[in-house]
C-alpha cells in the first residue's frame, strides 16, 4: 500500500516529464517545386522530395509521430515512400523508420545500420534492435550519387561531426541542401561524443559546407529554421568565436566551472535556449581546446 501511495504521488511528475509525441503537429513548407520541409512538433525536420520516380523522404522523426507524418505526406504528396534516408542514428531521425520504412529502401551511412541492429544500449535503457524492415538496406562510405526524379541527388558522409555517421544530402537541381544535425540553426549544437561526434570536426565539416555549395542554396538543418548561405556563415562565425573565447579562458587557467560561473558565453545567450545551454557548450568543448 505504501508503495502504491508513493507511486501515485510521483505519477504527476512522471507524466509531466514525458513528452506527448502523438499530439505533435506537423507543419510543412515547400522549399522548391516538389521539395517539402516537414517540421514535426516544431522540433525536428524531415524533407520530402516527390516526383515521377517516387517519394524520397529524408529522416523519419520519432516512432510516435509517424501517424501525423503519414497523414501530412498523403495530403501534400500522395505517394508511398520509395527511399527513406537517415541523416544519422538518433531516434528523433530514425524512430519513424518502423512505419515510414515499410516497403521502402532505407539509405544511411554504414555506422547507422551497425547501431540500429545492436541493442542500442544507452545507460540503463536497452531498447534492443529495430525490426528488420526499419534497418537501412543500402549503406555507403564516402559518397553516393543517385539520379532520381530528374536530378542528381548527392549524398556525402562527413565523418565524426555530430555523430560518427552523419550524411548530408544535396538536391542539385532544386538547390536544397539537407544537413541533418550538422545544423542546429540559431542554437548551440549537440555533439554526441559517445557516438563518435567531435566538436572540432563538427566545425570543420560546417566550414567545408560553406565552401562547397552555391551562395543561393536553401539549407535545412535537423533543428531550427531554414537558412541561406549567408546565415550559415554568420552562424558558423559565431560558433568559431565561442570556441576562441573558451580556448582563451582555458589557456589562462580557467576550469570549466569557472567559465560557467563567469558566464563567458553570455554574449551568445540566445544560442543556449534549445537544449544545449551555455554551460553544456562549455562542457562539450573544454576537453578539446587549448591542448
Ligand atoms: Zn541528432
Amino acid at each position: 500500500m505504501k508503495k502504491l501511495i508513493i507511486l501515485f504521488l510521483l505519477m504527476p511528475l512522471w507524466v509531466a516529464a514525458q513528452r506527448d509525441y502523438t499530439i505533435m503537429a506537423v507543419n510543412h513548407t515547400e522549399l522548391a517545386p516538389n521539395v517539402h520541409r516537414l517540421f514535426v512538433g516544431n522540433v525536428v525536420t524531415m524533407v520530402a522530395f516527390a516526383g515521377p520516380d517516387g517519394l524520397m523522404l529524408i529522416d523519419a522523426a520519432y516512432e510516435q509521430t509517424t501517424k501525423q507524418v503519414k497523414d501530412t505526406l498523403q495530403r501534400i504528396v500522395g505517394q508511398p515512400v520509395r527511399y527513406l534516408v537517415n541523416t544519422h542514428l538518433h531516434a528523433d531521425h530514425t524512430g519513424g523508420n518502423t512505419e515510414l520504412g515499410k516497403g521502402a529502401d532505407i539509405i544511411a551511412h554504414h555506422s547507422v545500420k551497425t547501431w540500429l541492429v545492436s541493442d542500442r544500449k544507452q545507460g540503463e535503457r536497452i531498447p534492443g534492435p529495430m525490426p528488420v524492415h526499419a534497418i537501412p538496406n543500402i549503406t555507403f562510405e564516402g559518397t553516393l550519387n543517385m539520379d532520381f526524379n530528374g536530378q542528381q541527388v548527392q549524398l556525402r558522409h562527413l565523418p565524426n561531426s555530430h555523430t560518427a555517421g552523419d550524411i548530408i544530402i544535396y538536391l542539385s537541381h532544386s538547390n536544397v541542401l539537407v544537413l541533418g544535425d550538422l545544423l542546429f540553426a540559431d542554437n548551440f549544437p549537440f555533439v554526441d561524443v559517445n557516438q563518435g561526434g567531435n566538436p572540432l570536426n563538427f566545425i570543420k565539416s560546417l566550414h567545408w559546407v560553406t565552401e562547397n555549395f552555391p551562395d543561393n542554396v536553401v539549407i535545412v538543418g535537423g533543428h531550427g529554421p531554414v537558412y541561406n548561405m549567408a546565415q550559415l556563415k554568420t552562424y558558423l562565425a559565431n560558433l568559431v568565436q565561442t570556441i576562441a573565447v573558451i580556448t582563451e579562458a582555458k589557456t589562462a587557467g580557467f576550469t570549466a566551472e569557472q567559465m560557467k560561473q563567469q558566464r563567458i558565453l553570455a554574449q551568445w545567450e540566445s544560442f543556449g535556449k534549445f537544449f544545449i545551454t551555455e554551460d553544456r557548450w562549455i562542457d562539450t568543448l573544454y576537453p578539446y581546446v587549448g591542448l
